[in-house]
């Protein structure tokens, strides 16, 4: 679909997928005015695909768009793309165990001019693909890198917006952490530098020995993860107590030696529920329990994915059928 002052949201429909021909001058090219969703679709037992919350996408994407002056898709629209997408490629997504088509709305400015200021047109599109499990060998418990030299968000800045520029800026960190021999960076907040905020592309939990969970709060710097409140549901359906608070990289590593601390995972659409086993903080590292996939992070992941695939009780309504 396309926005432009004179008529707003306009010309939606549904294309087979071709390259876009831009004007070199094409705003977002500049100014980075661009955001996304991520969201999966699942084969469900009955054959049907299904979706997970997709009005929390859709609504997260307006909140993205405000932050990035950019119009909001209505709703209706939002979903309605996702739906007729996938079920126009439904028919050729095999449905692999444990796979999932993997669907990307977005956002960009699309005026063909040079300037400083919110562009005049926009363009919304919707792609997707097939993918499988996030990490190899899934759930195999990762290893994080603490990034020092970098943080991925500051207050008043765009964190808490899925927009592409978020990860442009991140993608050094990434590659540091790979170096070293890692999966995923964790961030700490811009100001303390102390305070744990989430992964580059995942939210994160803290498992207490007594049972509780910590989760970082949502402050403005950190994504608010469709998953991450998933799992903050389930989990006090299940009568935890969950925790959203602040938590210290130096406590994360006092509580990992003394035991306090016996499981930490990571959440997300693509990495879903992952066990974090190893924390690396420049030459010093600590293991999270074992170092493998701790026995709550697993329950809570199978709670979660039997939900998402129809196996389980959809108490809250999260799973919308596609017919
Ligand atoms: N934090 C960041 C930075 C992310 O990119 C993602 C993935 N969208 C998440 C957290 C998890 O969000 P969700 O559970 O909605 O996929």
């Amino acid at each position: 679909a396309v926005w432009n002052t004179e008529q707003g949201w306009h010309d939606a429909r549904i294309t087979p997928r071709v390259p876009l021909q831009i004007d070199p001058a094409t705003s977002v090219l500049h100014y980075a005015q661009e955001i996304f969703e991520g969201m999966k679709a699942y084969r469900t037992a009955d054959g049907a695909m299904a979706l997970f919350r997709p009005q929390e996408n859709a609504r997260r994407f307006n909140a993205s768009a405000r932050r990035m002056a950019m119009p909001e898709i209505p709703e209706a629209l939002f979903l309605e793309a996702v739906r007729q997408v996938v079920a126009t490629d439904a028919d050729w997504f095999p449905g692999v165990p444990g796979g999932a088509l993997y669907i990307r709305p977005f956002m960009f400015s699309s005026d063909v001019r040079l300037g400083v200021r919110p562009a005049s047109e926009y363009r919304f599109l919707v792609i997707v693909s097939p993918v499988g499990n996030y990490f190899r060998g899934d759930p195999t418990a990762i290893k994080l890198w603490v990034s020092r030299n970098y943080v991925r968000a500051a207050p008043g800045g765009t964190g808490e917006a899925k927009c592409g520029g978020n990860y442009a800026g991140s993608l050094v960190a990434q590659a540091e952490a790979i170096e070293r021999g890692c999966d995923q960076v964790v961030y700490l907040d811009a100001i303390e530098r102390k305070w744990v905020e989430e992964l580059g592309g995942m939210n994160l939990f803290f498992v207490m020995d007594d049972g509780t969970l910590v989760t970082p709060p949502l402050g403005g710097t950190i994504l608010p993860g469709i998953t991450r409140d998933s799992l903050i549901t389930i989990a006090r359906d299940e009568g935890l107590t969950v925790r959203e608070e602040r938590y210290g990289i130096d406590q994360w590593r006092a509580d990992a030696a003394s035991g306090r601390l016996v499981e930490s995972f990571a959440c997300g659409t693509a990495a879903v529920v992952t066990p974090v086993g190893e924390v690396r903080d420049g030459d010093s590292v600590f293991t999270i329990g074992s170092g493998g996939p701790g026995q709550l992070t697993q329950r809570l992941r199978q709670r979660l994915v039997d939900i998402q695939y129809g196996r389980a009780p959809d108490r809250h309504n999260w799973v919308e059928s596609i017919g």
